[in-house]
């Protein structure tokens, strides 16, 4: 009886993923005037329009936040948000803009670090931080 050799396939490369087409202009939601509505999240095709909560200062208080990775650039909840409060802004921007002072992520760290400022500075800073300026709309 002769000996078998088992041959093994070699291993598949990895799928190569294609390259994604960025859209032009994705959508960024200014917080400060976001109600919780969700009617943009009844509209978003893909998605990406996430319900967001737990603001230390206002609980009861819902907040949509954007993955701007998934965001096509379709602009249906700028068009359809009833508060005005979804900018269209071109690709680059849109990422600056929601790291730097329009999400809750950002507007969460900056009230926890109010909340262990406190006893040095006081409370009177707080409402400014809660006023944001819609400065790109
Ligand atoms: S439609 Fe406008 S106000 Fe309503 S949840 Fe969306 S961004 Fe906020
Ligand atoms: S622009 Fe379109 S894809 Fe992007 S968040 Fe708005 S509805 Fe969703």
């Amino acid at each position: 009886m002769s000996e078998q050799t088992i041959v093994t396939p070699p291993p598949k490369p990895a799928p190569v993923a294609k390259a994604k087409k960025k859209p032009k202009e994705l959508a960024v939601v200014n917080q400060s005037g976001c109600t919780g509505c969700e009617v943009c999240v009844e509209f978003c095709p893909v998605d990406c329009i996430l319900l967001i909560g737990g603001d230390p200062l206002q609980p009861q208080k819902k907040l949509v936040e954007i993955d701007l990775d998934i965001c096509i650039g379709c602009k249906l909840c700028a068009k359809y948000c009833p508060w005005e409060t979804i900018a269209m802004l071109p690709n680059e921007e849109a990422y600056i803009s929601a790291a730097s002072g329009w999400t809750e992520k950002t507007v969460l760290a900056e009230r926890e670090w109010m909340a262990n400022a406190d006893a040095i500075i006081g409370e009177e800073l707080i409402p400014a931080l809660l006023t944001k300026p819609i400065s790109a709309q």
